[in-house]
């Protein structure tokens, strides 16, 4: 079985009740649909809520869009100043090379603008003009290649990329987003894991992880061929209604994630894309979980809550609070709550002489 992209394909294959079929159809011709091999092997079909399923087999809840949802809900528009580059934050750029992925999941907050069809494609000429961008604005310390997945890209085309990065004096680090590793690891050749790599710079590679299943074997192994490069890697997971919201799930996949040696980076609260209501949690949710990393895991295993702010007004951590200001006759002091819910007073009583 290869890459499945038809809801026929996904109803011929057992992924999908044929009586959903005309349903799906309507789906897929508004967001792109891809069901990689590696992934579809992990659906449980006897399973009507399979975790893999929900993140990558379109529903028809999709087409229902809720009037908070926006097409491009965390703002890149406003912050591109050439096609291919997003400039949010001042010392680093977005640049998207591709609008094309390994697997289309059903809550990007992408959805709109990645998928075959879609006509932000980047042309040679326009990512010439994006690297001219990069290489005027000395401002930019960090490059982050996303798309699309940047790693659906020849490792000759990933090359010339990053020897043309290689060049700029001012760029001094590359991160490459991706969901390649789990959702086509074979493409994670030794000879792209060598084009990834800049000269004389570091390149990081955070990988998009929703579920603990997706760490297959295979995904394992590429992992390991891209940390035994030498090229740190880091997680990236979107709390997802059904998927990852039990303190067991998202435990389990934050120690398998070091057990890979990949750092757990941001918990991405979701986003507002439309037709995807069915997948989002609230953020109470997402609070919960983090006080249960917390409060449980070792502290390699905790990763940043964050919401990216509708309207490009970027990320902001969204942990629960652990410490609060009080008062008392006069004396400014903090309560501090510790992993086990309890409360303190720093500084302690006995040495509170003045305002902290
Ligand atoms: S791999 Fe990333 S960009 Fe592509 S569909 Fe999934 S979330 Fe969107």
């Amino acid at each position: 079985m290869t890459t499945l992209r038809t809801p026929a394909q996904l109803c011929e294959h057992g992924l999908a009740p044929p009586d959903r079929q005309s349903a799906l159809t309507a789906v897929a011709a508004r967001y792109a649909v891809a069901v990689p091999d590696a992934l579809a092997q992990l659906i449980n079909r006897a399973d009507p809520q399979d975790p893999i399923a929900r993140q990558i087999v379109p529903d028809a809840a999709e087409l229902l869009h809720r009037p908070e949802e926006l097409n491009d809900p965390i703002g890149d528009d406003e912050y591109s100043p050439v096609d291919g580059i997003v400039h949010r934050y001042p010392d680093r750029v977005l640049l998207k090379l591709t609008h094309i992925c390994a697997v289309y999941c059903r809550f990007c907050f992408r959805r709109e603008m990645v998928g075959p069809g879609k006509p932000n494609a980047l042309s040679p000429q326009a990512l010439v003009r994006a690297i001219e961008y990069i290489r005027t604005h000395p401002e930019i310390w960090e490059v982050i290649l996303t798309g699309g997945d940047p790693l659906v890209l020849s490792a000759r085309r990933l090359r010339s990329v990053m020897n043309a990065l290689a060049d700029i004096d001012h760029v001094k680090v590359v991160r490459i987003h991706t969901r390649v590793p789990v959702a086509d690891p074979r493409r994670v050749t030794p000879a792209l894991v060598r084009a990834m790599k800049i000269r004389g710079k570091p390149t990081y590679v955070a990988i998009h992880i929703n579920h603990p299943r997706e760490l297959t074997a295979d995904a394992r192994a590429a992992c390991s061929r891209m940390a035994d490069a030498g090229i740190p890697l880091l997680s990236q997971t979107v709390l997802l209604a059904g998927v990852n919201d039990t303190p067991d799930v998202m435990g389990q996949l934050m120690r398998a994630l070091i057990e890979c040696r990949i750092k757990p980076y941001y918990l991405h609260h979701a986003d507002l894309a439309p037709g995807t209501s069915h997948l989002r949690t609230g953020i109470a949710t997402g609070q919960r979980l983090m006080r249960y990393l917390r409060g449980r895991l070792s502290g390699l295993c905790q990763p940043t809550y964050v919401l990216d702010i509708p309207g490009g007004h970027g990320k902001s951590p969204i942990a629960p609070n652990y410490i609060e200001r009080m008062q008392s006759n006069g004396v400014g002091h903090f309560v501090v709550e510790d992993f086990n819910g309890q409360q303190h007073q720093y500084p302690p009583p006995a040495a509170n002489v003045g305002s902290p």
